[in-house]
């Protein structure tokens, strides 16, 4: 079924279809489905977390046309919940289905380059940055810029994959070397010495409303988000200003669904903007248990037009990531874990060290207490202030 309309409401009974059946599609699925909905997905792997969630999965790679045309033939509205789509993928539901989030964000969110240039257009700040094609390239970056320098493919890395921080002229020509190795394009951006990582989700839905939910600080270990502490740790001034840059971001990209905007803060309060995701985002699952609306719920009420849900926080909370290694000890402690930990698993059935497995949100009177709930139950290394 096409529907072009603007103010067309798909409404609860429709089937919304996801490609990408990862924790991000099962979550969606499982707000989407206490609101009515029904839902199929589109995944590789048979059984994925969203699929095991859906009415439905078709089990296809994600450059394969004929199964997303299949996901569009039983689909009302269609989403993604993986960035990496195919670009022809993308076209051809476009061309076939109704996909209010569109493909031009998709294609500014998968290149560094056109993201940065995008943000930085908007008026907002950005790591000075280069695109470097050769090692000349590199030096000539590193004498304008500075050492140290952090150099990054422009597409294709996550979870700081296709990464090198350059501290010395020694290590541009092996960092150059390793990096183009992948065959990507590749920036190198100044290294912004920050105190802390925030992050804002934004929605937007068709009409043109928008909301934040309440910025986050994160923790990062070993480049993978460790724990989400909200409210953020920082002033109300630099708190009003990352709202208002994820939602100008929100606004001037014309999003339909969330963004998700990561942000470094400075020691004088200097916010810079590192990265967009175009879906729900790790650093909002706290949403689930300390939001009036959660991010997945904001994100099928964006997409389906309705209006969008209030985002206020009803309680400080901590959200701490289960990894694969904290898979065993979490189970271990299943019955006795505090009443307030609410734990959410992905129902992946291989536990590999540093994969996504699940969270726990713990809701508490203070972040500090909430923390200490954390540290207590000694699965991971304590968070430090
Ligand atoms: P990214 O893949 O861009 O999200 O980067 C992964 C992590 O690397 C970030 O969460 C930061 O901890 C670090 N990082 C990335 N870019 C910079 C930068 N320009 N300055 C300092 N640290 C950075």
């Amino acid at each position: 079924m096409m529907i072009r309309n603007a103010e067309q409401v798909i409404k609860p009974g429709a089937t919304i279809g996801i490609l990408g059946g990862g924790q991000l599609g099962r979550m969606i699925a499982l707000a989407g489905r206490a609101m009515g909905y029904r839902f199929v997905t589109m995944d590789p792997t048979p059984d994925s977390p969203c699929g095991q969630v859906c009415d439905h999965q078709v089990v296809a790679a994600f450059d394969d046309v004929a199964g997303a045309r299949q996901l569009a033939e039983q689909s009302d509205v269609i989403t993604y919940e993986f960035e990496n789509v195919d670009a022809e993928v993308a076209a051809a539901l476009e061309a076939s289905s109704f996909v209010p989030q569109g493909s031009e964000l998709l294609r500014i969110t998968q290149n560094r380059i056109r993201e940065k240039t995008m943000i930085a257009s908007l008026g907002i700040p950005v790591a000075p940055f280069r695109v470097i094609a050769s090692l000349d390239d590199l030096q000539r970056a590193a004498g304008e810029l500075g050492l140290p320098l952090v150099m990054k493919t422009a597409t294709g890395g996550y979870d700081g994959k296709g990464q090198a921080v350059l501290r010395k002229e020694a290590d541009l020509a092996d960092a150059f070397e390793t990096l183009s190795r992948t065959g990507a394009e590749l920036i190198v951006e100044q290294f912004i010495p920050f105190q802390k990582e925030l992050s804002v989700i934004a929605a937007r839905n068709l009409s043109g409303e928008l909301a934040t939910f309440p910025v986050a600080e994160n923790i990062h270990r070993d480049n993978i988000l460790h724990a989400s502490i909200v409210p953020a740790r920082a002033s109300e001034q630099v708190i009003r200003a990352a709202e208002k840059m994820a939602a100008t971001i929100a606004e001037r990209l014309g999003v339909v669904g969330l963004i998700a905007v990561e942000m470094f803060l400075t020691a004088d309060d200097r916010l810079y903007v590192n990265e967009l995701a175009p879906r729900p985002h790790n650093s909002g699952h706290y949403t689930m248990d300390a939001c009036i609306t959660s991010q997945f719920e904001q994100h099928v009420r964006a997409v389906c037009n309705l209006p969008l849900g209030a985002t206020t926080l009803l309680t400080p909370v901590v959200m701490v990531n289960i990894l694969g290694e904290h898979l065993a000890p979490v189970l271990d402690r299943v019955e006795t874990l505090p009443p307030n930990c609410k734990l959410h698993l992905y129902g992946k059935s291989e536990s590999k060290a540093k994969r996504k497995m699940g969270h726990i949100n713990v809701p508490a009177a203070t972040v500090e207490e909430a923390l200490a709930i954390i540290n207590d139950l000694g699965i991971w290394e304590r968070v430090e202030d």
